[in-house]
């Protein structure tokens, strides 16, 4: 498994199969994402996201 965030920006399978993107409680384990803040509604840390994924775009017919 690993984590398919880091797998998709092309890190090395050493670094991705360390860590999973998300816990089974949804709260974001991967360091990058949690480093990452959401451009349209600020979201970090703990709840992360990329944009792509973002809530608030998506309740707002945008997201997909
Ligand atoms: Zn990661
Ligand atoms: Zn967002």
């Amino acid at each position: 498994m690993g984590c398919v965030f880091c797998k998709k920006n092309g890190e090395t399978y050493e670094y991705y199969s360390t860590h999973v993107l998300k816990d089974n409680r949804g709260k974001v384990v991967c360091p990058i994402l949690r480093k990452y803040t959401c451009p349209t509604c600020q979201a970090t840390g703990d709840s992360a996201h990329t944009q792509r994924h973002c809530p608030l775009l998506n309740a707002k017919g945008f997201g997909k």
